[in-house]
Parts: C-alpha cells; sequence; structure tokens
C-alpha cells in the first residue's frame, strides 16, 4: 500500500477554453498533506522504515516538511522538522498538526539544515526534498496513472523549484515509452534556477529568492533537472508572482481548489500565457498543489 492517493484526471473546460486546446489537470492539490510530494516522499519513507530507520529527519518548513510529518504519522515512526526563522505559523501549524515535532532553528534554511544534519544517527533518516532517486520513482507513479487511464497528450506542464518533481515526471514518461514528450518547465521570476542554468550552460546559483513562490525558492536547481534540461526536450517559461497569483485565484472559481502560487505559475500558462502552448494538442498540467497560503493571504498578494 502506498501513502499517496490516485489522483483524479480532468480535462477543465475553463482551462482549455482559456488555452485554447484541450488541457488535461493530473490533480495532486488532492493529496492528503496537499501537494503531490508525498508520491516521493511518501516512498522514501516507506524504504527506509522497511530498512530498519526509526526516525525521519526534514529541513523543510513548506509541503516537503509537510510530507514527511504525514508520513511518519502514518508509518507511526516520530519525526522532527527543523526549520528557520522565518517559517510561518500556518506552515508549523500544519507540521505539528500531522504530530511531527517542530524545532525552530537560525534565520535561514541553512542553518536549520546544518542543525538537522548534526541529529542524524544510525537510526535515522534525513529526506531531502527534491534531490533523491527514491523521491524520483515515487512521484514518476503520477505519469503511470495518467497512462493507465488511456489519456495520451503531447507535453507536460509543471513548476519547477528544485527539480524532483521534473525528474520523476521525465521517469515517469520514459517507462511509459513517452521520453518523446516535452516538458514545459515553469518558475516564477524571482525563482528561476533552472531557467539561469539553461541559459548560463551550467548550473547557476541565484544571488537570493525574491518570489513569493516560495515552494520553488532552491537558489540553485538539483544536477538531474540539469541533465535532464540539457537531454531530452525541456522548454524552460517564466512567469511573474502577479500572473501565478491571478490563477490561483481563478482556480479557485473554476475549479473549488486552492493551490499555491508554486502551481499557479504552471495554471498560468492557460490563463496568461497561452502562447506558450501553442505548438500542443492537448496538455496536460500537473496541479502541484501546496497547502501552505489561505485565501486571504493570495487576496493580499493580489492587492500587494
Ligand atoms: C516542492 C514543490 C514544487 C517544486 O518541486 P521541486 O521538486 O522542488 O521542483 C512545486 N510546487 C509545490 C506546491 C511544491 O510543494
Amino acid at each position: 500500500m502506498t501513502l499517496h492517493l490516485n489522483t483524479p484526471l480532468l480535462e477543465s473546460r475553463p482551462l482549455s477554453l482559456a488555452a485554447g486546446r484541450s488541457v488535461w489537470l493530473k490533480m495532486d492539490a488532492l493529496q492528503p498533506p496537499g501537494s503531490f510530494k508525498i508520491r516521493g516522499i511518501g516512498a522514501a519513507c516507506e524504504h527506509h522504515a522497511s530498512s530498519g530507520k526509526r526516525r525521519f529527519i526534514s529541513s523543510s518548513g513548506g509541503n516537503a516538511g509537510i510530507a514527511v510529518a504525514y508520513a511518519g504519522r502514518r508509518l507511526s515512526i516520530p519525526v522532527s522538522v527543523f526549520v528557520p526563522e522565518t517559517t510561518t505559523d500556518r506552515a508549523k501549524a500544519l507540521i505539528r498538526q500531522e504530530g511531527a515535532e517542530v524545532i525552530v532553528h537560525g534565520a535561514s534554511w541553512q542553518e536549520a539544515n546544518e542543525r538537522a544534519l548534526s541529529a542524524l544517527d544510525a537510526e535515522t533518516a534525513f529526506i531531502h526534498p527534491f534531490d533523491d532517486p527514491l523521491l524520483w520513482a515515487g512521484h514518476a507513479t503520477m505519469i503511470d496513472e495518467v497512462v493507465a487511464s488511456g489519456l495520451s497528450f503531447d507535453a507536460v506542464a509543471l513548476s519547477v523549484g528544485g527539480g524532483g518533481l521534473m525528474a520523476g515526471v521525465a521517469q515517469g514518461l520514459a517507462r511509459n515509452d513517452l521520453a518523446h514528450v516535452p516538458i514545459i518547465a515553469v518558475e516564477t521570476d524571482g525563482a528561476a534556477s533552472l531557467a539561469a542554468a539553461m541559459t548560463a550552460g551550467w548550473r547557476v546559483q541565484l544571488p537570493a529568492i525574491t518570489s513569493i513562490a516560495t515552494s520553488l525558492g532552491a537558489r540553485v536547481v538539483s544536477e538531474r533537472a540539469f541533465e535532464l534540461a540539457q537531454s531530452r526536450a525541456v522548454e524552460s517559461v517564466i512567469v511573474q508572482d502577479r500572473a501565478a497569483v491571478e490563477a490561483c485565484l481563478r482556480f479557485v472559481d473554476d475549479h473549488r481548489v486552492l493551490v499555491e502560487p508554486a502551481c499557479g505559475a504552471t495554471l498560468a500558462l492557460a490563463y496568461t500565457h497561452p502562447a506558450s502552448l501553442a505548438r500542443f494538442e492537448r496538455v496536460l498540467m500537473v496541479v502541484c498543489g501546496g497547502a501552505t497560503a489561505t485565501l486571504a493571504q493570495l487576496q493580499s498578494w493580489q492587492a500587494a
């Protein structure tokens, strides 16, 4: 039994009309911890549990930390999540709600992460938010599900932070003989580490993350994501925060599901960047979700 759900796959009438082509949604926003991350993190946690680990550690104050906390509760394994002082009360509450311990340490993620690593011992597994082959294999199941449903599609659009989701989707496409299907890799301006690496030809480190889409905030994209961008069809698109937030609010009205701007970035391709989809007839969008934004927060970003 896996810790993730087989999520709904539906053709979106409003997004298809906005994009002028068929847009299908893989609704991973409906995973119990609120994002696709439980696919890979659930698989990694199950692997570590069966190899005898007795504790999980994460250093993510976002959806990865929430997913590890959820996995630990389901597997009856204690979880400690080390987060920096900047982590929102809402994110901490979502982690604690799953029964995990939250340890606040340091001004930045680097410091929280160092403390997390220093707490490791032989019985503890550290769960990385994106850079782990165990995660990619778990994320790949979303493509298995889409293929099993019988849908064919000619592009996959998804959001990129550290690139774990992209690595998993690429693996899922490859193991279903769909390695030729292009991936449209969406980032927000201010968190676009993949776009920067593709332009430079090496893995550039962004000086800072300035986007509100903090779930996309990896200053350097993973080596695997960069390799994929050089070895398969990957098209990079950057959208503004404003377009991502607007997409979230339109999506609430259209599909009655609330997602983070990290996910709104991908939805914005249909709503405000239809030209980026013009070469395709049927686009699969990964609705990656995210639990850390509220409706009030989205509205205040929109008003800013
Ligand atoms: C983690 C996350 C992403 C980015 O995933 P990566 O594997 O880091 O590229 C996108 N959207 C949401 C909601 C996330 O939680």
